[in-house]
């Protein structure tokens, strides 16, 4: 069966009825299918948060309908218990919630909850670290003395430990440093290819989405207003900047290159090709 996520005339007001309506959500028709990689993207304010809240049932739509797997999320008697497992959802800053005495007890707490033996409550653990990448001699340490890379694995594998469907991230490389990012992003990129997980990114970085997803989610003032390829939603530089965000820096590169008068093709949105673009360039031109 191919599993997804529908969004249909998706609305979302905060603080309805209140004479303070905040409308974060307009109108949003989406699907997502099975093993998508997916980046969403969005000047502060767009309505991400609200959305990835939505998707995992955490809130419920001012109006419209969110099927899971073609049910209806909201319909009476639907179990929402089980959606939020199957869509596992990982907060910004994840790691202020690790609060227990050690790291492998944090990540059981999820299982544990599930009503699962101790044996599974204990397997799932222990594969959801491996998973993440975090040694053994780890297991016992307090998660406040671990590292913000560190941490925020653990974060991570407390989800994992639920075995979701869909891992949403919302700005999972929010304050690490370089190398925590990369390896925060690798770690994604290994999870949606080796365990068949669909994955769904909120991030700032376009460097970052345009290296990793498979698809571009835009937001704007609440509406989705592209969706696409990488490569094609890029092509809207112009769109882009007119809504505060930009394209990739490897593909400014280009168009500055452009400017100046070499014929150099604009489509590179990673580094890799964008030295294509220009070796290609180059070579045609010797
Ligand atoms: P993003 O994740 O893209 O920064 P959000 O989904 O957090 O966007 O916010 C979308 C809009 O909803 C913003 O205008 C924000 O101010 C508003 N908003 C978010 N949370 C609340 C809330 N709890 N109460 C009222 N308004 C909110």
């Amino acid at each position: 069966m191919n599993m997804s996520i529908r969004l249909e005339n998706v609305n979302y007001i905060y603080g309805e009825g209140s004479g303070q309506e905040k409308w974060a959500l307009k109108n949003i028709n989406l699907a997502i299918h099975d093993r998508e990689f997916i980046g969403i993207v969005g000047h502060t304010g767009s309505g991400k948060s609200t959305l990835t809240q939505l998707l995992n049932g955490l809130e419920k739509p001012s109006s419209g309908t969110i099927y899971y797997n073609d049910e209806d999320i909201q319909a009476d008697g639907y179990e929402r218990r089980k959606l939020r497992q199957k869509v596992g959802l990982v907060f910004q800053y994840p790691e202020h919630q690790l609060f227990e005495v050690s790291v492998i007890k944090d990540v059981e707490f999820g299982p544990r909850n599930l009503g699962l033996s101790n044996l599974d409550v204990e397997k799932r653990s222990f594969d959801a670290l491996k998973q993440v990448g975090l040694s053994d001699d780890l297991l016992d340490v307090a998660p406040f003395a671990l590292s913000g890379g560190q941490k925020r694995r653990v974060a991570i594998a407390g989800v994992l430990a639920m075995q979701p469907e869909v891992l949403i991230l919302d700005e999972p490389t929010a304050g690490l440093d370089p190398a925590g990012r990369t390896e925060i992003l690798e770690l994604l990129k290994k999870l949606h290819e080796e365990n068949n997980i669909t994955v769904i990114l909120v991030s700032h970085s376009m460097d970052d989405v345009a290296r990793y997803a498979g698809r571009i989610l835009v937001m704007n003032q609440g509406e989705l207003v592209f969706d696409g390829e990488p490569q094609k939603v890029f092509r809207y530089r112009d769109e882009l900047r007119k809504i505060g965000l930009d394209v990739p820096q490897s593909t400014n590169i280009l168009y500055e290159l452009r400017d100046r008068g070499m014929a150099v093709g604009t489509e590179g949105i990673t580094p890799e090709q964008a030295a294509e673009c220009i070796a290609d360039s180059l070579r045609r031109q010797s």
